[in-house]
């Protein structure tokens, strides 16, 4: 059996990128990197426990995949240019097949951005991977949470709730051909980050997050930073091919799965509200950005967008009034109880 130090140099001492901002990778008690003059250092990290945050049985390569994704993602909402990473991995056992694919898995993305791992550490124990990156943006311009104002529109990239639809078919919940199956787990397993998207907007956008907990959740968190309220139109709500082709079923499963608590406009009386929405606000893992922008920053917006072949909507206004509320097909509006979702079979 390889001890952790040959593990480490077959499988992580070697990036295939090698930044020439790396003073000092893998090898050393620490790494050294030069961040670019007039640029902040920005990190962020992501633990992924298993039996948590996946199946004990995804593939590694997938996880390795995720582990570094849902960081870009962060990135990204961030307008921050990713550059380099470390890697803490937790594993039961030395199985050098599964290190592999998961290495693989980890640096196909790596290399994608152009991130080089630059160290880590390997422990034993219940499987729990752990990746910090780090990278920069240009001083004082990171775009953070708190900055929407009333009259601004909101945005989103691509489509919600496939990830989340991806976890209910897991679960049995829903009945999907393999063809489709396969469209939505690549969704939950393999999320693609909106780097570039991201960076793009780090001009232009008031206000910036990630939708990893549901676009009510995540909204709601640019909501409160920014002290202000939101309102979305239910019919501009972005959501996949795959995703309309099971609305009945996602209905029903939304009853299995506990309901989002959409009240009338008073927050009195339950109001009308069709279960599949549930998957696009509350469903999570969706890992698209929310952001907020000026209305005439729209062209623009669509322009940048296009060229990155980066799909996008508008769904809503923010307001001044606190909250959130939704506009209903016949015009009606609703409020959207925030962490008004409860989760499905946690509670006893
Ligand atoms: P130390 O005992 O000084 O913390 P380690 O023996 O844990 O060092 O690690 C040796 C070198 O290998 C260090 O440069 C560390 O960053 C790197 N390393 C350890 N585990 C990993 C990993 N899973 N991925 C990348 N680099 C790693
Ligand atoms: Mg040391």
């Amino acid at each position: 059996m390889p001890t952790e130090f040959e593990l480490i140099d077959s499988y992580f001492a070697n990036s295939p990128v090698n930044r020439e901002d790396v003073v000092l990778g893998v090898g050393d008690d620490a790494a050294v990197v030069q961040v670019p003059e007039g640029y902040q250092l920005v990190a962020a990290v992501d633990t992924l426990v298993s039996g948590v945050h996946f199946f004990p049985d995804v593939q590694p390569d997938a996880l390795g995949h995720k582990a570094l994704a849902v960081n870009l993602s962060d990135f990204a909402a961030m307008g921050a240019v990713p550059a380099w990473a470390t890697l803490a991995l937790t594993l039961p056992e030395v199985d050098t097949a599964w290190i592999r694919r998961f290495s693989h898995g980890f640096e196909q993305l790596a290399q994608q951005y152009q991130v080089q791992l630059i160290g880590g550490d390997t422990t034993r124990g219940p499987l729990t991977i752990s990746v910090q990156l780090l990278g920069y943006v240009p001083a004082g311009h990171a775009v953070r949470r708190s900055g929407a104002r009333p009259g601004d529109l909101i945005f989103i990239t691509g489509t919600l709730g496939d990830a989340g639809a991806a976890l209910a078919v897991q679960q049995g919940m829903l009945d999907a051909g393999a063809e489709l199956r396969g469209a939505l787990s690549q969704r939950l397993n393999k999320p693609l980050p909106r780097v570039g998207a991201g960076l793009a907007l780090r001009e232009v956008a008031h206000a910036m997050i990630d939708i990893s907990d549901g676009l009510a959740a995540d909204l709601g968190h640019i909501l409160g930073q920014s002290d202000v309220g939101a309102r979305i139109d239910f019919d501009r709500l972005p959501v996949s091919e795959s995703l309309a082709g099971l609305v009945s079923q996602l209905n029903d499963a939304a009853q299995q799965r506990g309901r989002m608590q959409i009240k009338d406009v008073d927050g009195t009386r339950p109001a009308p509200w069709p279960g599949y929405l549930d998957f696009c606000l509350a469903a999570g893992d969706d890992y698209e950005l929310c952001f907020i922008a000026p209305a005439d920053a729209e062209d623009r917006i669509i322009s940048e967008l296009r060229k990155l072949e980066c799909p996008m909507s508008v769904v809503g206004e923010i307001e001044a009034a606190p909250g959130l509320r939704a506009r209903l097909a016949d015009g009606t509006v609703v409020t959207v109880q925030p962490g008004g979702y409860q989760h499905f079979g946690n509670d006893p």
